[in-house]
């Protein structure tokens, strides 16, 4: 029975057998109630509602079948239309001529018209079961140009209404008597209805048999069938107008009409119905999808490996229901757990290490080797851990459910989340769905949050490495220093001339590696967070004209010119002034190692919201693509044209990092290669004095 989708299969489409019992059941009943029923009442209002309301019905059918076919763009509701507009025309001929008093038409009396309207009703008797037939069974195809499509139909439809309309007229011309003088009917009309049902049946058997047709229209085409069919059943018992069989007749003839009209409106029910499904559904997969985002987001936050696999682990534990949730690290065919959740009882201790076949399902799979192997989720009931600790192998007991849940990055495998219920139901693949995004963007952040813990482990051997190098030249350094400079000042005798310029150079150079081991010691000191600043209240004015005394003596080797405009009262800040102090000997000794000799320099010192201080140079000056990494550890300008000056790269990176200690900032205002650059160091105005000021 059930070979293709579109097929009419009984057992598949109660709603179709639904329709044919309901229509069915009450035809008969009318039929039953008219064969039954005796004695004769006239109500000649009784046609011309049926003809009507049968009108009333098939225009509306018509037009909305119409618009089916233009908007799906297929044919399957189109010989609905076509029947609608057809049998339409059929019935309003019939209203028109019934009782038969039109001027004109009614020649021999009433006989004319009496005789046209009778036919006409066998006419539609007969062609309505004949085009329901073909509805049912035609096959819907798509519809390139859906308007001309529907006006085809209705052209073909109205011409056989006009050719059926003539036919009758032709035959009521024949003076075959279909209606007899006492009111009674010929045998005539019972062998037409004999005639109607052979379409009926036929359409009944080819249904029967599986015959393909458009399920979706044939819930209302069907049951109109059904009407037509039992209406044929019903000529065949035909006693004289106003009796109760007539009655019946012309209330079954009426039906089908309503049968198709309510097919077409249960088409956009369906439509409407199916809307809803879909925005449904579309809604909790947008809901699910934000639930993962939004987890996916306040772990992506996370710089620490621990919390993001607890925030990993919890979230996805509430995302699927589930009360228990571990993260193994996947070692070659080594499972480590990285972190265990549960809400009821002990969660899995990191560290520990199985061999991937070691967790199996209860028939004894390997679920994390298999979710590994096909890199695809693993739904299972409980699970065990082959050799595990007594009161680890406990918390596992009464897990009913488990999923085993990958993550993949680049095609391999680099952990694997066991997810756990210990109340029904088990898990399914919309469980599956749902982690899915979570899971993809977890192992990226996984990944990121370990390679930051290299780096950040390596950067950390770095600055231990650095500080011990530092520590270990500082004393042979000042060592060498204390002899030089006892040399110098004739302890070990006096100095002949050949012996004093070398030592003084040898003096200058043991002070500048002092000067740089010690930028050493503070960059790690720093990196270290180690050494805390005394914040107090300071005059910039004053840190500043010191800074210039100091830098004073190799400006005047140099022959460099430091011109100094501060501010006649004193420039408050909350500041170490050791931290200040060291970041204004950098500028300025910068300004005077990048600047072609004479280096001509000016410091500035204001006061707005913040107290600015600038070192302006016109020196080598900076490329401003590089205004930010001059500010990074050990990083130097390329300059072969200006040559490579004794230095670390660490002057600019220490400023900064104490100026940021302080509150404040240092960047590199402007600078313009061979014009010079300016230096901008800001920090907070002292509280103390805004308050005074107030
Ligand atoms: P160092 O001077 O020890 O190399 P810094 O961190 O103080 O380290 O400076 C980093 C780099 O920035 C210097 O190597 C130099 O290329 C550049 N630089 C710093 N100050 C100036 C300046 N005033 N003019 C031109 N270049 C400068």
């Amino acid at each position: 029975m059930e070979r293709g989708a579109n097929r009419i299969v009984p057992a598949r489409y109660p709603a179709l057998m639904a329709s044919l019992g309901a229509s069915a059941g009450l035809a008969l009943l009318i039929l039953v109630g008219g064969l039954l029923l005796k004695g004769t009442v006239v109500l000649p209002w009784f046609i011309p509602v049926m003809d009507l309301g049968a009108v009333i019905c098939l225009l509306p059918t018509a037009i909305l079948a119409g618009i089916d076919a233009y908007l799906r763009r297929d044919s399957r509701s189109l010989p609905v239309a076509g029947v609608a507009v057809g049998v339409s025309l059929l019935w309003i001929a019939h209203f028109v001529l019934f009782p038969g008093d039109i001027p004109g038409i009614a020649a021999n009396g009433d006989s004319f018209a009496s005789e046209t309207t009778s036919w006409l009703f066998l006419g539609i008797n007969f062609l309505m079961p004949v085009a329901l037939a073909v509805a049912l069974t035609h096959t819907a195809r798509p519809v390139s140009r859906p308007g001309v499509a529907i006006v085809m139909t209705a052209g073909i439809a109205l011409a056989a209404g006009l050719v059926a309309c003539a036919a009758a007229g032709s035959l009521a011309a024949i003076p075959l008597h279909t209606v007899q003088p006492d009111g009674s009917f010929s045998w005539i009309v019972s062998a037409v209805g004999v005639a109607g049902l052979l379409p009926a049946m036929m359409a009944f058997a080819l249904i029967a048999a599986g015959r393909q047709g458009d399920v979706r229209i044939a819930g209302g085409v069907l049951a109109a069938l059904t009407f037509s069919a039992i209406e044929s059943i019903a000529l065949l018992f035909l006693q004289p107008r106003f009796s109760p069989v007539w009655y019946a007749l012309h209330a079954l003839a009426f039906l089908p009409a309503v049968a198709l009209l309510a097919g077409q409106l249960q088409i956009y029910v369906v439509s409407v119905r199916a809307e809803q499904t879909a925005r449904a559904d579309a809604d909790r997969v947008a809901a699910q999808l934000r639930a993962g985002f939004d987890l996916a987001v306040e772990m992506a936050t996370q710089v620490d490996t621990e919390p993001l696999i607890r925030r990993l682990l919890e979230g996805a534990r509430s995302l699927v229901d589930a009360e228990r949730a571990t993260l193994l690290r996947i070692e070659g065919e080594v499972g480590v757990v990285e972190s265990g959740v549960d809400t009821g009882a002990r969660p899995a201790p990191a560290g520990v290490r199985n061999p991937l076949t070691a967790v199996r399902s209860e028939v004894g799979l390997p679920i994390v080797a298999e979710a590994v192997r096909s890199r695809r989720t693993v739904i299972s009931g409980p699970y065990r851990v082959d050799g595990l600790a007594p009161d680890h192998a406990a918390s596992l007991i009464g897990l009913r459910h488990t999923m085993v849940v990958p993550l993949v990055l680049r095609g391999e495998v680099i952990a694997a989340m066991i997810l756990s219920r210990r109340h029904d139901p088990s898990f399914t693949e919309v469980d599956s769905d749902r982690l899915r995004e979570l899971t993809v963007i977890s192992a990226l952040l996984l990944r990121n949050v370990r390679l930051l813990d290299s780096a950040q482990e390596g950067s950390a051997a770095k600055s231990r490495f650095l500080n011990m190098a530092a520590h270990e030249l500082r004393t042979p350094l000042s060592v060498i220093s204390g002899y030089v400079d006892m040399l110098l000042g004739g302890t070990f005798g006096e100095l002949d001339g050949t012996m004093a310029p070398p030592l003084r150079i040898l003096s200058d150079k043991t002070m500048e590696l002092s000067r740089q081991v010690e930028k050493l010691l503070t960059a790690s000191r720093l990196d270290a967070s180690t050494g805390a600043s005394s914040v107090q209240e300071v005059d910039m004015a004053l840190l500043a004209s010191e800074a210039v005394k100091r830098v004073q003596p190799r400006a005047d080797l140099m022959g460099a010119e430091i011109a100094v405009q501060l501010p006649a009262e004193a420039i408050l800040v909350a500041a170490d002034p050791d931290d200040v102090s060291l970041v204004l000997d950098n500028l300025l000794n910068n300004a005077l190692t990048y600047s072609q000799p004479p280096p001509r320099i000016s410091v500035s010192v204001q006061l707005g919201s913040e107290c600015e201080l600038r070192v302006e140079d016109r020196g080598i000056g900076i490329p401003m693509e590089q205004a930010e990494r001059i500010f990074e550890q050990f990083h130097r300008v390329e300059n072969p044209d200006f040559g490579y000056p004794a230095g670390t790269g660490l002057g600019l990176y220490i400023s900064r990092r104490l100026a940021e200690r302080n509150s404040g900032s240092l960047v590199l205002e402007r600078s313009q290669a061979g014009k010079g650059s300016v230096f901008l160091l800001t920090l907070p105005a002292s509280q103390a004095r805004e308050s005074s000021s107030m």
